[in-house]
């Protein structure tokens, strides 16, 4: 795994350095849309930590930042109102999956129907 690139879009907005449309925030957790949504709904939630990847994360992050974390991510859910309509999480990590920022972040996808999760021409 690559070590962690304190330069990335995600670390920069977590330092403040360039701005975010914020949806939530605390001690473990920042969570903001995404600056090119594909669903109505598309949020980003990033730990405060400099985690690379969702292995990374599990690998070093301390108990109380993982707690924090996915306490923050249900809460971004329940408070964007996608818990009954429904909403997909999902984490890219790597070159098969196309990640695109190095810094571990989850996708909250809602306000549509999603479809299934992979299309059977994915297979
Ligand atoms: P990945 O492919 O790494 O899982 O997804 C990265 C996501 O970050 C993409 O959906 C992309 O649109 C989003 N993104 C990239 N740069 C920025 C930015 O500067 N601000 C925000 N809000 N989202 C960004």
């Amino acid at each position: 795994m690559s070590a962690y690139d304190d330069s990335n879009i995600f670390a920069r907005i977590l330092r403040g350095e360039i701005p975010c449309d914020k949806v939530y925030e605390d001690d473990y957790a920042l969570a903001f849309r995404d600056i090119a949504p594909q669903t109505p709904i598309h949020v980003l939630v990033i730990p405060k930590g400099a985690y690379v990847s969702a292995d990374d994360f599990s690998e070093k992050a301390s108990d109380a930042e993982i707690a924090g974390f996915f306490r923050a991510l249900g809460k971004v859910a329940r408070d964007l109102g996608a818990v009954e309509p429904g909403y997909r999480i999902l984490a890219n990590h790597g070159r098969d999956a196309h990640q695109e920022v190095p810094h571990f972040h989850m996708h909250v996808f809602a306000g549509k129907d999603l479809g299934r999760m992979i299309k059977p021409a994915d297979k």
